[in-house]
């Protein structure tokens, strides 16, 4: 396959100087809620702040890829004396937590880069320079990425089963 450029987004988190405002989560969940500012619900967000108020930590994470593993690691790390958890850094919306799912549907959320937009919401909304935004060109010979759609399909037919989602959408498609 031919070697190809694309564009990258890149966010690099300066976690450091997160103060746990979470502006960042509200943001993100009113640009994608329908129609687009309609609500606020940071559940819905695909970035959380990971947080620990007692000992002064907050960690941004961005959803990332759906996963229908159970990880059953027990890592801690251990960073300028802070002690994050097994999952903090993990972006995977996963069995074992609620975290990266719509709450009405629990179909996982992914951070989409916010690409109809110069620059990312969350990056913009967030004032303590934590989220530092860049587009880089990088080598591509990588298929089509998987869309939100796809990525809700698999976890339905991971939870539900094939045949059942196909007679889900069937009984449907006789309603319209
Ligand atoms: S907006 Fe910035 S400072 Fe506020 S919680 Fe998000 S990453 Fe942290
Ligand atoms: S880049 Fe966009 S989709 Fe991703 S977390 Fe930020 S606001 Fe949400």
């Amino acid at each position: 396959m031919a070697n190809t450029k694309k564009k990258v987004r890149v966010i690099t988190i300066d976690a450091d100087k997160c103060n746990g405002c979470r502006s960042c989560e509200i943001m993100c969940s009113s640009y994608h809620s329908v129609p687009r500012y309609s609500s606020i619900n940071p559940a819905r967000s695909r970035i959380q702040v990971i947080t620990d108020r007692l000992n002064n930590q907050w960690l941004p994470v961005f959803a990332g890829e759906y996963t229908a593993a159970e990880c059953t690691g027990r890592n801690k790390y251990v960073i300028d004396g802070k002690v994050y958890g097994e999952c903090d850094f993990c972006r995977a919306a996963c069995p074992s937590r609620g975290l990266f799912k719509e709450p009405d549907s629990g179909l996982p959320l992914k951070c989409d880069m916010c690409l109809e937009e110069e620059k990312p919401v969350c990056v913009q909304w967030c004032l303590s320079d934590v989220l530092i935004f860049e587009e880089r060109e990088v080598d591509s010979d990588d298929g089509p990425a998987t869309s939100e759609m796809e990525t809700g399909l698999k976890s339905l037919i991971d939870e539900h089963g094939l045949q059942r989602v196909i007679d889900t959408f069937a009984r449907l498609s006789k309603k319209g």
